[in-house]
């Protein structure tokens, strides 16, 4: 498996395709890999695969920004979540540990797909909506965290992204090579079983014949299997670490049964029991536990993405940057001056977005992002 590794090219013999050429984007290093599929899932990224692949026209994908908007449970008196219909979509208030999530927007991007960016008027938008029905009004004061993201959607005859298809497509653009496009987070198992069952359909049938049917439907989550006992034994984990009841909930609902291995890294070192600052839940064990187990490398894997911790945090979880950068160089032994780059790299980031946020349209948006951020961005919007 290759992480931040980028495909710049596909290998050819004749008219097919028999691998790709990759760009380590740590080392800068290329290599080839050769397979007798390649299969590209690749979200709002697709259209560029296709240019690379040399076939422009099987599908368009139209990049579709959602944006979400995080506050204290305390600003809305509710044991239950809201579902609001707007003129465009939908609005949900969803519980989310000791926030409410609400959102989202639903409009056309034509910038950059590597990092979509909320501005003001995002923010705003949401606002309104929930205000509409709220007795005591949430004010941007109120807003904790914001995030965006890019909805990969399959284009059709209309440019509102709102009544575009969420449904995924499989195609066979050239010989040896499978993309699926579109779709939904809910919907991954059945499109990676029809992927890889029209690219086994492909393959020669010696080899087609030996690949046994998907079994996706019965494999459960990471942490499932043993679930219920783990639940059962919440007050021992409570008592080996010290930790409250609702953390351990908190830790059972995130880790499943992986909650084992923080208990007992926990139990080795009581200090990783302790909170990162700025924050009431996330634990020194879980970036330990993110960079031991879940191939975490650089801070923004840890603080953006294993955790939620940006989201969750007004300064976006700058101040939480050092004291997690100090445990990941523990972990994978990094020397002072790469610590120092990844605190620096992702406050910058950090910063970005917050200074994004300020704007009133996409254009600004990204234009305040990238005049912030100093970070090492490579040509093709990768860091
Ligand atoms: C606001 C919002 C709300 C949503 N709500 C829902 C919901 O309620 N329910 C639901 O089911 N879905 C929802 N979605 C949709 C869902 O999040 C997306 O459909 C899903 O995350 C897309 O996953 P993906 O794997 O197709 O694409 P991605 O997660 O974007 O993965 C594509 C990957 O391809 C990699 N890549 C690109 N180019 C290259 C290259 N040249 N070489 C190597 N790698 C490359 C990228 O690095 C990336 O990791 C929502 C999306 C948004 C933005």
């Amino acid at each position: 498996m290759a992480t931040r590794a980028f495909v710049q090219e596909f290998l050819r013999d004749g008219d097919s395709v028999v691998g790709v050429r990759v760009r380590d984007n740590m080392t800068g290093d290329t290599f080839e890999v050769r397979a007798k599929q390649v299969v590209v899932a690749t979200g709002v990224w697709t259209d560029h695969l296709q240019d690379l692949i040399g076939d422009p026209e099987t599908f368009a994908v139209r990049m579709s920004k959602g944006v979400h908007i995080v506050v204290e449970k305390s600003k809305f008196r509710s044991l239950m979540g809201l579902l609001l219909r707007t003129e465009k979509s939908v609005l949900f208030v969803i519980p989310w540990g000791r926030f409410w999530i609400i959102g989202t927007t639903d409009t056309p991007w034509d910038l950059s797909p590597a990092h979509p960016v909320a501005t003001q008027a995002d923010i705003d938008y949401i606002l309104n909506r929930v205000n509409a029905v709220l007795a005591e009004p949430i004010t941007r004061e109120d807003v904790v965290g914001v995030y965006a993201g890019l909805r990969p959607l399959l284009a059709g005859d209309t440019d509102d992204t709102a009544k575009l298809s969420r449904e995924h497509v499989v195609a066979n653009p050239a010989p040896g090579v499978t993309v699926v496009a579109g779709g939904k987070w809910t919907t991954y198992r059945v499109m990676a079983q029809d992927a890889i069952d029209a690219a086994v359909a492909h393959l020669p049938a010696s080899v087609r014949d030996s690949v046994p049917a998907s079994v996706t439907k019965d494999i459960s989550l990471l942490g499932a299997d043993g679930y219920q006992a783990a639940v059962n034994r919440h007050a021992e984990y409570a008592t080996r670490t010290g930790l409250s009841g609702y953390q351990i909930t908190r830790l059972l609902g995130r880790y499943g049964t992986d909650i084992d291995l923080i208990v007992e890294m926990i139990e080795a070192d009581r200090g990783l029991a302790a909170t990162l600052p700025g924050t009431k839940d996330y634990r020194e064990a879980e970036v330990v536990f993110a960079a031991r187990h879940e191939m975490a490398i650089h801070l923004d894997d840890v603080l953006m993405r294993r955790t939620r911790l940006i989201f969750e945090s007004r300064d976006r979880a700058i101040q939480a940057a050092e004291r997690t950068a100090d445990l990941m160089a523990t972990e994978l032994g990094w020397d002072a001056q790469r610590r120092a780059r990844e605190v620096a790299d992702y406050t910058a980031r950090a910063t970005a977005e917050l200074a994004a946020e300020l704007t009133t349209n996409d254009h600004e948006a990204e234009a305040a992002w990238n005049q912030v951020a100093e970070v090492s961005l490579g040509k093709d919007g990768f860091s």
